[in-house]
């Protein structure tokens, strides 16, 4: 039989009471707050099962989950509320690029924070106003236009600009910011800093008012002649793309299971509804084409399922993550949480298109997947070039 580790299914089980007993009594209050509203309670709770430390190895004082638990666990959120699932999932991105290229010193210096008594979270910083996915495709970082810059002094760097949409910024101790350094055109010197927030001349502008994830909060990070010390420096210098590619690769799994926990959030409004409304004297399910609209969704949430849960063991057994696997798990993913979000409204009719029915927020959280960690042509990219340039055709598709 196909099962996941006892002790990733027993976080499973855990993450799923927390999300069905803590999330969702309160899920429509998070959706409807202001935007810059940010439920530290919630966080609270589910840092007390340790899901701000998923992925760090327990020498950190992590849980030492790896990429496939996170996944897991990224999946019974989304289900019940995408936003919560992000604030956690942000930051374990905000300590990838430590986890995975960081020198001892740094990790010694940054990962133990998140076995703290308060919750710590962290944040990725790469958008821009200027430069999106030309920081994301290494061949379009000489065209990215007025990226955050460093230019060093002495021992130390001093960093301006801007970081655009970071979840979490507000409310995390520190983030990996991207900048580029000084003399290099484009994005062509990108370097990871380790820069915590609460560094002099860190300051934040308003929150995104989004569509959807409003439970997390999106923040613009300004940066004014903030001095970095080089020892914060993640990886090298220069070596910024590389870091953030490594991370993407590694965090994609964690990504399309969000997705699918969208999917699933949905069809199980369809498949409750569809149980229990009758139309033309029978139940919505038993009209053929009805089942197989259910059908159809079911089989497109255990296709997406299977393929994080690969790319996710893949990312834990591989060093450096791969790039295939996590890619097309979340291009797939991305795709059919949208699909099943709009099959679901059209089996459960008007009632479906009503703020309190629920359904409509997992649409809007559907689009919002498709954008970070890879829009679907950056990621289209990404599979492209592997299969091309690493002449892994053959492979890749048996
Ligand atoms: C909910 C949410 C959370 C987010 N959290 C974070 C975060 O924590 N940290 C962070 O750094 N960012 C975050 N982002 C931002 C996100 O990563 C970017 O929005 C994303 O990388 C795309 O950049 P952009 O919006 O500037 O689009 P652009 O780069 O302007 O692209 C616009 C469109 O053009 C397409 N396009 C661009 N270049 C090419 C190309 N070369 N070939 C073909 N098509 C192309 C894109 O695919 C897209 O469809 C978040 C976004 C959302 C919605």
């Amino acid at each position: 039989m196909f099962t996941l580790p006892k002790e990733i299914e027993e976080l499973k089980v855990l993450v799923r009471n927390f999300a069905q007993n803590h999330v969702k009594p309160i899920v429509r209050e998070l959706d409807q707050a202001p935007a810059d509203d940010f439920n530290w309670k919630i966080v609270r709770e589910g840092a007390k099962l340790g899901l701000h430390r998923l992925p760090i190895p327990k020498e950190y004082g992590g849980l030492g989950y790896g990429i496939l638990g996170t996944s897991v666990a990224m999946e019974e959120l989304a289900a019940v509320d995408a936003g919560t699932a992000l604030i956690f999932g942000a930051t374990m991105l905000g300590q990838a690029p430590i986890l995975l290229s960081a020198d001892r010193e740094l990790q010694n210096r940054f990962l133990p924070l998140f076995s703290s008594d308060e919750p710590v979270l962290a944040s990725n910083a790469i958008t821009e106003p200027d430069a999106g996915c030309d920081l994301l495709i290494p061949e379009n970082a000489k065209y990215a236009m007025n990226v955050l810059s460093a230019r060093k002094e002495g021992n130390e760097y001093v960093i301006n600009g801007v970081k655009k949409y970071i979840t979490n910024a507000r409310v995390a101790k520190f983030a990996c910011v991207y900048a580029n350094l000084e003399d290099y055109v484009g994005a062509e010197g990108l370097t990871c800093f380790v820069i915590p927030l609460d560094t002099d001349g860190v300051t934040f502008n308003g929150i995104a008012d989004k569509m959807g994830y409003r439970s997390c909060l999106g923040t613009e990070i300004v940066f004014n002649n903030v001095r970095v010390p080089a020892e914060n420096i993640v990886g090298g210098e220069g070596n910024g793309m590389l870091i953030s590619i490594q991370q993407m690769n590694m965090a994609r799994g964690t990504v399309a299971a969000i997705s699918t926990g969208i999917a699933r959030g949905a069809f199980e409004l369809a498949t409750e509804w569809a149980g229990e409304r009758i139309q033309g004297g029978k139940k919505l399910y038993e009209h053929q084409f009805t089942a197989r609209k259910l059908a159809e969704m079911a089989t497109k949430i255990e296709a997406s399922r299977l393929l994080y849960l690969k790319a996710s063991f893949e990312a834990d057994n591989s060093l450096p993550a791969p790039v295939f696997e996590p890619a097309v798990a979340k291009l797939y993913a991305d795709r059919i949480a949208i699909e099943v979000a709009e099959e679901a409204m059209s089996v459960i009719g008007a009632r479906g298109y009503i703020r309190d029915h629920h359904l409509e927020k997992y649409m809007r959280e559907a689009l919002g997947a498709r954008i970070y960690e890879g829009t679907p042509e950056v990621l289209a990219l990404a599979i492209t070039d592997f299969l091309y340039q690493e002449d892994k055709i053959e492979e890749a598709v048996w």
